[in-house]
């Protein structure tokens, strides 16, 4: 197999990747692990965060800044959203019918967030994204590795039905996702493993501020989420007495940034036994949100008539593999976009449905540029795959939950360093799928336990109760070697 451009991962990121390079006339190839629809973006249920127009573009510009605490690059932020309204036209012009209404979510000082099929949004989009697709999506292939001539990325090796393949290309883009099946609740599919940055890390790229991990304030204990948009259209928060407890956290109540909501439902959790969303302020709660109505009876309970449990669950990797406006990683023919990337959009606190929308920006830029820079290498060598045995998975994830969770300690993280330093992470010619997903998650619980021991203060999603202080804004990286 051989492609102009090779396409790993078809979410938001990867499936309006492959639409661009189309169109361009490219040949391309898109490999995901997984049956479509696979990742988060089948899963998204908010909407995508759009300016409403010029004066918007400033105040999203403002909020974005607001919730990613001072680690916002604001070139980059400024340079996806004035974009974003291109987009939102082409989206349009595909035949994707947003509702005329945006919606109001955490963060946002407007209504500018745009949904599909009430909370169908992610689902409805990949469709329609996938509906103008030439090239198939070749499902059950897992890349394991990059094939490298000197420092150029020429292709993966990846799984494929029958057995290991190296697939060799012009341009490798890694639309791959995110990691929460590192944390022991998550709102994340089975699939967010992370394998994408471990892929980028054994290739020389650099990955950023993966501490900061995102919860989501609002999961069922099933771990499906229950959309802030919920939230943004009346619902309200009650501890285990019945109070209403978020005017005392954050004179925006229910709608402050993600992080002080997670924080307060962990806390009050903690204090009174558990913590409720009411949903039933919501006018018709059942057409406007049927996927949460629907996964609140599929655990036995009925949102019309009771409020439901929630906790806070591991939901969005603000940091990932560093890359420039054009997703270019650093390394000669890799390149990366959507939650698997760091641009500078999200610093220390994602502001609520700013993904999808990088998917699409990035995404799409991410394939352009890789057509610019088309290089066919004759001999490129695999690198070594990063394996560890599935078994250590149970307690990596509960080590992680208590090291890395919504609220951390030093002690906790040096202690869970320790215990990560004994399991066994090898290089390997060649892995299972299992072992490839467990190396990965090792690697990026090794290099978040150790930024979030190194960062002695607390910003945005990052809380350490030890440092409970904002101190000077900075980035951490991490690189092979
Ligand atoms: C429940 C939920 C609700 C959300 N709601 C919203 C929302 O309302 N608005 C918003 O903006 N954001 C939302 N988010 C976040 C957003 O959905 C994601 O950040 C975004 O969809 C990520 O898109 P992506 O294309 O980067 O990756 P994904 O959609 O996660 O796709 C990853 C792809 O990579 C493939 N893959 C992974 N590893 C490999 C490998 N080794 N080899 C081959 N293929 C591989 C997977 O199979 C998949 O196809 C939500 C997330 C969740 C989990």
């Amino acid at each position: 197999m051989e492609a102009d451009l090779l396409i790993l991962g078809a979410g938001v990121a990867g499936v309006y990747a492959a639409l661009a390079a189309e169109e361009r006339g490219a040949k391309v190839l898109l490999l995901a692990k997984d049956p479509f629809p696979s990742g988060s973006t089948p899963w998204a249920q908010g909407g995508v965060a759009f300016p409403l127009d010029e004066e918007d573009l400033e105040a999203h510009l403002q909020d974005t800044l607001r919730a990613g605490r001072g680690l916002v690059d604001p070139a980059a932020a400024r340079s996806i959203l004035e974009e974003a309204p291109r987009h939102l036209e082409r989206l349009r012009a595909l035949g994707l019918a947003f509702h005329p209404d945006p919606t109001r979510e955490g963060g946002h000082s407007r209504p500018r967030v745009r949904h599909l099929g009430g909370d169908r949004t992610g689902a409805l989009l990949l469709e329609g994204l996938r509906a103008r697709l030439k090239a198939p999506i070749r499902e059950g292939w897992t890349a394991l590795s990059l094939l490298l001539e000197g420092k150029r990325v020429a292709g993966v090796l990846a799984l494929g039905p029958e057995g290991p393949v190296a697939v060799r290309a012009g341009a490798v883009l890694l639309a791959t996702g995110g990691f929460g099946r590192l944390f022991p609740v998550t709102t994340n599919p089975p699939g967010a493993t992370g394998d994408g940055l471990a892929l980028a890390f054994q290739a020389g790229a650099t990955l950023r501020d993966l501490e900061f991990v995102q919860f989501h304030p609002t999961a069922l204990p099933s771990g499906a989420l229950v959309s802030e948009a919920c939230r943004g259209e009346g619902a309200v928060l009650l501890n285990a007495l019945g109070e209403r407890f978020m005017p005392r956290y954050d004179p925006a109540g229910e709608l402050a940034p993600r992080d002080v909501v997670a924080r307060a439902v962990f806390q009050e959790g903690l204090r009174t036994g558990g913590v409720y969303l009411d949903l039933r302020p919501i006018p018709r709660l059942e057409a406007r949100f049927p996927t949460v109505v629907a996964q609140a009876r599929a655990l036995g309970l009925d949102p019309l008539r009771e409020p439901l449990p929630v906790a806070p669950a591991a939901h969005y990797a603000m940091g990932g593999i560093l890359t420039d406006l054009l997703g270019f990683t650093g390394v000669k023919g890799l390149f990366a976009a959507g939650e698997v990337a760091s641009t500078g959009l999200h610093g220390a606190n994602r502001l609520a449905s700013n993904s999808l929308l990088e998917g699409l920006v990035m995404g799409h830029r991410a394939a352009l540029a890789a057509l610019e820079d088309l290089a066919f290498p004759q001999n490129p060598e695999p690198l070594p795959v990063l394996a560890a045995p599935p078994g250590i998975l149970p307690s990596l994830r509960e080590g992680a939950g208590r090291a890395l969770g919504v609220v951390r300690r030093g002690e906790g993280l040096a202690a869970f360093l320790r215990f990560l330093e004994d399991l066994p992470l090898e290089e390997r010619p060649l892995a299972s799928r299992a072992e490839l997903e467990a190396g990965s998650l090792l690697l990026l619980a090794r290099l978040m336990a150790r930024g979030a021991l190194e960062r002695e203060e607390s910003r945005g999603a990052h809380f350490r109760e030890d440092h409970p202080k904002e101190g000077k804004p900075r980035h951490t990286l991490f690189r092979k070697g």
